[in-house]
């Protein structure tokens, strides 16, 4: 305002005269008390509203936090249900929202250590034996791999073979009931059928080996198709435990002899992406080419990672 003035003091033309009268008549003007006030009401009522304007804006980020941190979570759900990741910390408090940044939501995502260090199990099966000629050589090549394996046997291979049998259990290999006779017909004609077969060869396993895991037993043909539900549920009633495999060499998928080749290929093939195996393997009369094909086996799944393990 003195600039101004100042500045007015160095015209000398008649406009400069006439701005100089409108200035002074300004600077006597007084402003009333009243305009102070209502200028001063309108200034807070800004403020006001700038204050609220800001605090919903935080709202807003604060909700779309608690959206983020929401999926994060069924992540975690996900993958604990794959458990393929062991349970994170909690790092996020409910009354302190946490901004997450991208990077982080992708470590939370891949996660991929978890699944490669996770165990590789390995169970070799036989099933139908023993053999009173491939048995005993199937286990010449365990030993010499170290390797234990479980041996699902019938009772009509182990009334000529108790020895192997025994031999089995003394090698440090685990014996699951396969069922006394081995005939589909006859066992799934009817649940008590079934489990008066597999008492008949538990009592015959017991009085060769003594005692073992007694409740370990393998369906012949599998326990998978769906008329056999009231097996299955027969069987778990009386306390057994039934395993299947998710993984073969396919010795049984033609009545002569598979090369060796393919039977290493199948297991190849069936072992793909999975942590734990159940291979399926048969150490019955004419399976030359299975007792062939294991050191090969043993090899490859040593070299993937896997541990061998019997199954209990
Ligand atoms: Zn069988």
């Amino acid at each position: 305002m003195w600039d101004i003035g100042g500045d007015i003091n160095k015209h000398k033309t008649g406009d400069g005269q006439k701005m100089k009268r409108l200035i002074l008549s300004l600077r006597e003007k007084k402003i009333p008390p009243g305009a102070i006030w209502v200028g001063a009401g309108v200034t807070i009522l800004l403020l006001i509203l700038l204050g609220v304007r800001l605090y919903s804006n935080k709202v807003v980020v604060t909700a779309a936090n608690k959206e983020e941190i929401n999926i994060n979570t069924e992540t975690k759900h996900e993958d604990n249900v794959n458990n393929s990741l062991p349970k994170q910390p909690e790092e996020v408090k409910k009354d302190e929202p946490k901004e997450i940044k991208p990077e982080e939501k992708k470590e939370q995502k891949a996660n991929p250590q978890t699944n490669t260090n996770e165990e590789k199990s390995a169970y070799l099966t036989f099933d139908d034996g023993p053999n009173g000629k491939l048995t005993p050589q199937v286990l010449e090549v365990l030993k010499q791999y170290n390797v234990k394996a479980t041996f699902f046997v019938t009772g009509k291979a182990i009334e000529n073979n108790k020895d192997i049998l025994l031999r089995e259990k003394q090698e440090g290999h685990a014996i699951g009931n396969h069922t006394y006779c081995h005939d589909y017909k006859y066992l799934y004609s009817s649940t008590s059928a079934f489990l008066q077969d597999l008492a008949k060869n538990d009592a015959l396993i017991r009085s060769v080996v003594g005692d073992y895991n007694n409740k370990l037993i393998r369906f012949p043909g599998g326990s998978f198709d769906k008329n056999k539900s009231a097996m299955r549920q027969a069987v778990t009633e009386a306390g057994y435990h039934y395993v299947d495999w998710n993984c073969l060499n396919g010795d049984a998928e033609t009545a002569s002899a598979v090369p060796v080749e393919k039977l290493v290929e199948k297991v190849k093939q069936t072992s793909q992406g999975k942590n734990r195996l159940v291979i399926l393997m048969h150490d019955a009369g004419g399976k030359e080419t299975t007792v062939q094909a294991l050191p090969q086996i043993i090899e490859y799944l040593k070299a993937q990672g896997y541990n061998f393990k019997t199954l209990e």
